[in-house]
């Protein structure tokens, strides 16, 4: 795969917001299932962690319609694998190169009419193995980025990848982007992926606000769906890979902590339509779907939908992380600013997320059998 593409500088933007005005929400619902009616084909898009879960399917979605994609990714959580159908289209292009240091970072960014900020040291197990790569990469590389997109004089439409984890222990039943954010002040390091979070978010809007970028700080709640992998403790992989081999579901703590699965088919299109939405720009908005289940619940779930001989097997945190672990209680977003904004509806419910996910991990166990 190439490294490069020729240098350009896009108008469509300003066309976008000629032909569809500053509004980004589609007109009536029906036009919500119609791939983005605001958008224009032909959108140069730079995904830095393009490799990873969530970019993979952001770079499969533009591809689809008809744009040209660069994914930059060093490929420490990201994989080949993940990017590897993308192969041999000309209308993308892959460099494996580190945030921090690659050269080719200014060509990019000049090059793009948006860019999806996605690189960064994400799951709970990768952050307490590396705490000094995570506060390098989610902050440096963040940084380096904006000051890019500053220096490049040109405005694109830009998504940083906040997270859900910067709520903390808020106790509120749900998180609206205006509630407050409740960290513990003694520094554990299991709260280093939040803080750097928390870091980019202001570094975002400092851009945003100095220099009238167009940058939308998305909160991404628990996304879930194929190429995900359990390596780095992410529950739903390693749930699912368990049921379909009928070995026990190693269920943390007792179960009653509460999560909210977004599939990342539903992820992709909201974050499609927040970066093309002017009137998101310079903001914060929750990302994710509101519905709530407890991992005691999902562990059952998961069980009865692969029909699976697996029973659950609770763990205690510090079996299951090497430390004592403080576990968010619970996790549900309010969507209202969200929905305002773009119209998004989650489409894909956890049980068709969950049945998808079973076929495609018997499919893969059998084929390494
Ligand atoms: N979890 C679990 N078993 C696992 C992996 C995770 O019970 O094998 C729990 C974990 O303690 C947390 C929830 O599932 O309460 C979601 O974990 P994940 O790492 O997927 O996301 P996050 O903690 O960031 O919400």
């Amino acid at each position: 795969m190439q490294s490069d593409f020729p240098e350009k500088r896009n108008i469509h933007l300003f066309f976008i917001e000629v032909k569809y005005g500053p509004r980004c929400r589609p007109a009536n619902r029906s036009a919500v299932t119609v791939e983005n009616s605001e958008r224009v084909r032909d959108m140069h898009v730079l995904i830095t962690g393009g490799a990873g879960f969530i970019g993979s399917h952001l770079a499969e979605r533009h591809l689809a319609a008809g744009d040209q994609v660069y994914v930059v990714d060093n490929l420490s959580t990201g994989s080949l694998a993940n990017i590897d159908s993308f192969r041999g289209n000309p209308a993308f292009r892959f460099a494996e190169a580190d945030i921090l240091h690659w050269s080719g970072l200014d060509k990019a960014i000049a090059w793009a009419d948006r860019i999806y900020h996605m690189a960064a040291v994400v799951g709970v197990k990768k952050v307490l193995e590396d705490p000094v790569a995570v506060l390098a990469t989610n902050m440096t590389g963040t940084e380096r980025v904006l000051r890019a997109i500053h220096s490049g004089g040109w405005n694109p439409q830009v998504i940083i990848a906040s997270t859900s984890e910067v709520y903390g222990f808020n106790e509120k039943d749900s998180f609206a982007e205006t509630d407050h954010i409740v960290l513990p002040s003694a520094g554990r390091l299991r709260w280093a992926y939040a803080v750097t979070k928390l870091a980019d978010e202001f570094l975002a809007f400092s851009y945003a606000r100095k220099y009238g970028l167009n940058i939308v700080v998305v909160r991404l709640f628990n996304t879930v769906g194929p190429n995900q992998v359990g390596h780095y403790g992410m529950v739903v992989p390693s749930f699912v890979n368990q049921a379909v081999r009928n070995q026990a579901l190693t269920v943390y703590g007792e179960g009653n902590q509460t999560r909210s699965f977004c599939d990342v088919r539903d992820t992709v299109v909201a974050l499609d339509r927040l970066a093309g939405c002017p009137e998101a720009w310079g903001e914060v908005v929750n990302v994710g779907n509101d519905q709530e289940i407890s991992i005691r619940d999902l562990a059952k779930l998961i069980v009865q939908r692969a029909h699976s001989a697996s029973r659950l097997e609770f763990m205690s945190y510090k079996d299951a992380y090497g430390e004592e672990f403080e576990d968010v209680t619970h996790r549900r977003p309010v969507l209202n600013k969200l929905r305002a904004l773009t119209g998004f509806e989650p489409v894909w419910a956890l049980n068709d997320t969950l049945d998808d996910l079973i076929e495609k991990a018997r499919v893969k166990t059998l084929r390494a059998a």
